[in-house]
């Protein structure tokens, strides 16, 4: 079979689209005929190095696809089923994996970073890993939500614990994280005021049912939001981005309100006024990925019709070095998509 691969760090010439051998299964787990990958911004990190990365590794959080072949334990699934795939990996030992937060297991991962991915023709994925395919998604909408959607839902639901009729500011519209974010905000009855760089990326937020939408490169996004909050600030902030954004989003978090991240994009290093944080009584959190239950809760909001992925573009997996360069250079509004 065929996989993106790298075997050293560095820019997108080490992206090789090589022959490897199908992996074998063990009694518990399933051999998936990928049918469709997604890209994320892990993806480009992983490539250009980031620590405990098994060089070579094959590339790629999210997948979805068909079941070729099941191990001789595996009854949940059958040959020809369409399945997709939770992305991260954890013990189910530790303390952590036994209360259900499987994403603070002292050693969790995700596919593609720290074992071999999704971005090939065979993987082979433990039962508990698969979920059943819904009906009305195509495979290429089917992996694309699986690694964006666990993140923004255990940001906002399980970290912020985001309320009906509490106000959502959202960075980054056009990413795959935000487009998710702004419609489980919708879903949960908040208000969203979603920020983008293009009229394309706002107008798929205002799309997916932001109610205020900012272009970030014309707009003074503080006067907007004091404007939009009479002054009195946003409830939570979805950041993602890092140093470029945090005083921004510092200056409109109003009182009792919380800040979550997952990201740091454009720097890991900033500054709190610590006065404004105990005087405004406001929380900062950090956020990674998301439990097993936050999969599940999102893949029924899917079921549901309530949310939806968000597909930009999707290219042949061989043509990986233009996907990266693509999203490296933040064109899409929604998820890149890659194929066999
Ligand atoms: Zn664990």
């Amino acid at each position: 079979m065929k996989a993106v691969r790298i075997h050293e760090h560095g820019n997108v010439d080490v992206l090789k689209w090589e022959e490897v051998s199908i992996p074998s299964i063990s009694e518990n787990q399933v051999l998936v005929e990928i049918k469709a990958a997604a890209m994320n911004h892990l993806d480009l990190w992983v490539r250009k190095g980031i620590p405990g990365v098994p060089l070579p590794c094959i590339l790629g959080s999210d997948g979805s696809g068909t079941v070729k072949e099941i191990g001789s334990k595996v009854t949940s699934f059958k040959t020809g089923d369409e399945v997709l795939i939770q992305p991260l990996t954890y013990c189910r030992e530790c303390r952590f994996c036994e209360y259900g937060q499987e994403n603070y297991c002292e050693s969790w991962g995700i596919y593609g970073e720290n074992q071999n991915g999704t971005q090939c023709e065979f993987m082979a994925v433990d039962e508990d890993h698969l979920r059943s395919k819904p009906d009305h998604l195509s495979f290429e909408e089917a992996a694309g939500f699986p690694l964006v959607a666990q993140t923004a839902y255990t940001m906002l639901v399980r970290r912020a614990k985001i309320k009906q009729g509490e106000t959502v500011f959202i960075w980054g519209a056009g990413s795959g994280v935000g487009s998710i974010a702004i419609q489980i905000a919708k879903e949960k009855g908040c208000l969203v005021i979603a920020t983008g760089g293009s009229e394309e990326k706002l107008n798929l937020a205002q799309e997916l049912g932001a109610d205020k939408v900012l272009n970030y490169k014309l707009v003074d996004v503080i006067e907007e939001v004091n404007r939009f909050t009479d002054g009195g600030g946003v409830d939570v902030i979805f950041e993602h981005v890092g140093a470029k954004t945090w005083n921004t989003s510092l200056k409109i978090l109003g009182k009792g309100g919380r800040l979550v991240t997952c990201g740091a994009t454009t720097g890991a290093h900033v500054e709190i006024d610590i006065r404004y944080l105990f005087y405004k009584q406001q929380s900062i959190m950090g956020s990674t990925m998301g439990d097993v239950a936050a999969f599940d809760e999102v893949i029924q909001l899917l079921e549901e019709k309530k949310i939806r992925p968000v597909i930009d573009k999707v290219f042949p997996m061989k043509n990986i070095r233009d996907a990266h360069v693509y999203l490296e250079e933040s064109h899409q509004a929604g998820k890149v998509i890659i194929v066999p």
